[in-house]
């Protein structure tokens, strides 16, 4: 398929790195449209370990990587990533094309994160990851961003960049937060020129030939679809559209370019930070799941809150984007849990829920009901083929299957790029 749509289908961490990896064997070209450096995907090559926060994950394979408009970019983020890489031997630079058309996160955006979300009123704290995503976004949308092209245009740089960097230490300052320096904040910003001049296009123009000329494409989400801002569990949300809604706004292709659109799910659920999680098991089966998923955040080491595979919440995200497929991933980690228990609806104050609801309050106290399926014993990490998977754990993933309404394509059963199984062969 030319063009084809990978994203989280559930509250992150899902292992999109490793499944957009895989597919990335056969594509030309992989986009990041959406989110920011609060990313980090995981690529596991034999013992080589990538954490990637904007580069798109396919370079490594040897497709080229295009950061598109939607991406809010953090050049010193995407720098250090760059020369991390290189230094271990992956020369990217050739690969990466960045949108002109991107908005650049500036030194106070990260302070400004912080600052706002520790000045909430502590229910509703989003706990952000504090990288500037969210305030650079709404700078966008308040017409007072800064993109790539700014940045590199002498005359914008000079008129924008030193009014900008005020206008953020002003907040900074009504907040009661310390103000970034303004003479090593402009020479950072303008260190990034040097560094963006040569990666720096027009990737719609870009994205548009290359789908014209019969390119494969891999469009690789970012955070995940129960995380969309306006259909995820509002306020606990990241600032982006994460599924195919956020593709056309991001790269600048036509809607209807999407071949076909692929959602990444864990077996199971896990969720990092504020915001509900209907399925959440706080006892030993989340106990487990966190220590056999090693469900901790990449970056703060935080505990994950782990819990039952919710069809409910998939459903909603498989109807929402079209889904033709899901790359369903860790069922490894299920190994002898019996049962297994997929939650199918919510019930709150004696009524059944079969749709997400929007209202927070719902989901808060929404408690979920399951179908039990019966576990299965046999290790799946040297499993190769769909054909040898044990039966029981066949059975779980056909019994996810129906209750989401979608077929499993792909089967992530361990870490390794070899440890996936296509599916549909059965
Ligand atoms: P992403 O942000 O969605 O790419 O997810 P992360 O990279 O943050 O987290 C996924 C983690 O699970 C990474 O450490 C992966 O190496 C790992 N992983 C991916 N697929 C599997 C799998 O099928 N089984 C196991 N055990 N680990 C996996």
């Amino acid at each position: 398929m030319p063009v084809t749509c990978v994203f989280g289908g559930q509250w992150g961490d899902e292992g999109k790195g490793k499944v957009v990896d895989f597919l990335a064997k056969d594509a030309d070209i992989v986009v990041r449209y959406q989110g920011g450096s609060n990313a980090g995907h995981t690529i596991v090559l034999g013992e080589e370990r990538f954490a990637l926060r904007l580069t798109p994950s396919g370079v490594l394979q040897g497709a080229m990587g295009v950061i598109a408009n939607g991406v809010i970019l953090d050049p010193s983020v995407l720098r250090a990533e760059v020369e991390h890489l290189e230094a271990r031997g992956y020369d990217v630079r050739p690969r990466l094309r960045v949108s002109d058309r991107a908005h650049l996160v500036l030194p106070f955006h990260p302070p400004l994160d912080r600052a706002l979300d520790a000045s909430r009123n502590a229910t509703w704290r989003n706990q952000s990851t504090g990288r500037g995503i969210s305030t650079c976004m709404g700078d966008k949308h308040l017409y007072e961003g800064f993109r790539v092209a700014d940045l590199l245009s002498d005359r914008v740089r000079k008129e924008r960049l030193l009014y900008l960097l005020e206008r953020g230490n002003a907040r900074l300052r009504a907040l009661g937060a310390e103000e970034v320096d303004l003479a090593s904040a402009t020479a950072e910003v303008e260190s990034w020129v040097e560094f963006l001049r040569p990666l720096s296009c027009d990737t719609v123009k870009f994205l548009r030939e290359a789908r014209a000329a019969g390119r494969e494409i891999v469009l690789e989400g970012a955070q995940a679809a129960l995380l969309d801002v306006d259909f995820g569990t509002y306020p606990f949300v990241s600032t982006s559209n994460c599924g195919v809604g956020g593709i056309s706004a991001g790269t600048g292709l036509p809607v209807r370019s999407v071949d076909k659109v692929i959602t990444v799910a864990k077996a199971y659920v896990t969720r990092v930070g504020a915001g509900p999680l209907p399925t959440r098991e706080p006892g030993p089966v989340g106990e487990l799941l966190r220590d056999r998923g090693k469900e901790y955040g990449t970056v703060t080491g935080r505990p994950r809150d782990c819990g039952w595979f919710d069809a409910l919440a998939m459903r909603h995200v498989c109807a929402l984007n079209g889904v033709d497929g899901v790359a369903l991933t860790k069922i490894d980690v299920l190994q002898g849990i019996d049962p297994l228990r997929i939650c199918i609806a919510y019930e709150v104050d004696g009524r059944r829920l079969e749709e997400f609801p929007a209202d927070i309050d719902l989901l808060r106290r929404a408690k979920p009901v399951y179908r039990d399926v019966p576990g299965f014993t046999e290790p799946l990490s040297g499993i190769r083929t769909p054909e040898r998977l044990p039966r029981r754990a066949a059975a779980y993933v056909d019994a996810l299957a129906t209750e989401i309404g979608a077929p499993v394509v792909l089967l992530s059963v361990g870490p390794e790029r070899t440890e996936t199984l296509t599916m549909g062969a059965r």
